[in-house]
């Protein structure tokens, strides 16, 4: 057998390369394969087609989102192997045996040195970086523009799969539109959240402005007082200290007294969420005002609320835009490149983008 590093590597897609579905990539890499995510979702019922997979050397998780985590009961079949991820996503998913990664620096996977980094995207969330053919970087969830979670810009890396989840989409967040204006103003507001995520940023923002009548349902305020406690390190400097200052004024959500902004956990009937218990309570009333930020899963609660006309869709980036995208893929000095989690991934090749040739389509593999 030759030198491992000259041998081919080879990236196949399960699900997530040309469609905002479960994240699910296999990595073949000096003889090891690696399953980089398992999720399900975010349209309802959508999970990665995996019955066809062979057994798997290791899974390493990204984040603790279930588009990226959500499938591992559907690797059962496998018997065991090692599940990589940050000690933070071990801990949330409850995965007591996993190999934890460090949260920026240098790491190991299956004997083999790996860079990792904070993504800005959540507790636990960090990109990867294989350092094999010049470098192969899989970011997972990113932004680099919460003012809540910290990121590390990655290092050099020929290839990059990046969350184009938002496409072209190049607006940056702000409350001072006239659509986040009026709807403050309502004075009854459900907002969904996943509780890992936005919930911290819209908490301290909103506080921050002096809305004092901010609620949260107790899985917030439990992932608010974790993250103090363990995860400070997922913090920009300094927003340890500025959340503390809100804490104490918090208040918790009840479904009976649904005036000022109730910021709770989204999800599902089968999840039995904050969100869906108070949709269930209130759909069929005129107030609260359902406010959604993130994806519109198909076929989900969330969807049909805004369908008919119940509730309101705002964008709050959780995800790159065009603009961040296009500086990380110059600044890594990547020369292929493969957008994820966007059906359209050829918007990319447009004059406007104009990025390097796309490289991977769900269902497709490539060697390099
Ligand atoms: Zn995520």
């Amino acid at each position: 057998m030759g030198d491992p590093s000259l041998a081919m590597n080879r990236l196949a897609c399960i699900s997530g390369c040309s469609s905002k579905g479960p994240a699910c990539v296999l990595l073949e890499i000096e003889g090891r394969r690696i399953l980089l995510d398992a999720g399900v979702g975010p349209d309802a019922g959508a999970v990665p087609p995996l019955e066809f997979l062979e057994p798997i050397d290791a899974l390493l998780l990204s984040h603790a989102h279930k588009d990226h985590a959500g499938a591992m009961r559907l690797l059962k079949h496998w018997g065991s192997f090692p599940v990589y991820a940050t000690e933070t996503t071990l801990r949330i998913l409850g995965i007591p045996n996993g190999i934890p990664l460090p949260s920026r620096g240098s790491g190991e996977v299956l004997g083999m040195e790996v860079r990792t980094g904070r993504t800005g995207h959540a507790s636990g969330s960090i990109w990867i970086r294989f350092p094999q053919k010049g470098g192969f970087l899989y970011m997972g969830d990113s932004s680099e523009e919460s003012q809540v979670y910290a990121f590390d810009p990655p290092p050099p890396s020929e290839l990059i799969a990046f969350d184009a989840s938002y496409g072209l989409y190049d607006e940056k967040n702000s409350l001072d539109s006239s659509l986040w204006k009026q709807v403050l103003q309502t004075g009854s507001v459900v907002l969904p959240v996943p509780a890992e995520g936005r919930s911290l940023e819209f908490v301290l923002l909103l506080k921050e402005r002096g809305y004092d009548t901010i609620y949260v349902d107790s899985r917030i305020y439990t992932t608010l007082r974790q993250t103090l406690d363990q995860d400070r390190d997922y913090l920009r400097p300094g927003v340890a200290e500025r959340l503390e200052s809100v804490l104490s004024s918090l208040e918790e959500s009840r479904i009976s007294h649904p005036e000022g902004i109730h910021i709770v956990t989204d999800g599902e009937a089968s999840e039995g969420s904050a969100a869906w218990q108070w949709i269930t309570q209130y759909e069929r009333d005129t107030t609260p005002l359902f406010l959604f930020t993130g994806y519109l899963g198909k076929g989900t609660t969330a969807e049909r609320i805004v369908t008919s006309g119940r509730g309101l869709w705002v964008r709050w980036n959780a995800h790159p835009t065009l603009e961040e995208n296009l500086r990380l893929i110059q600044q890594v000095g990547a020369r292929k490149v493969i957008p994820m989690f966007n059906p359209e991934p050829d918007i990319f090749l447009s004059p406007q983008v104009n990025l390097p040739e796309i490289l991977l389509l769900d269902g497709e593999d490539i060697h390099w």
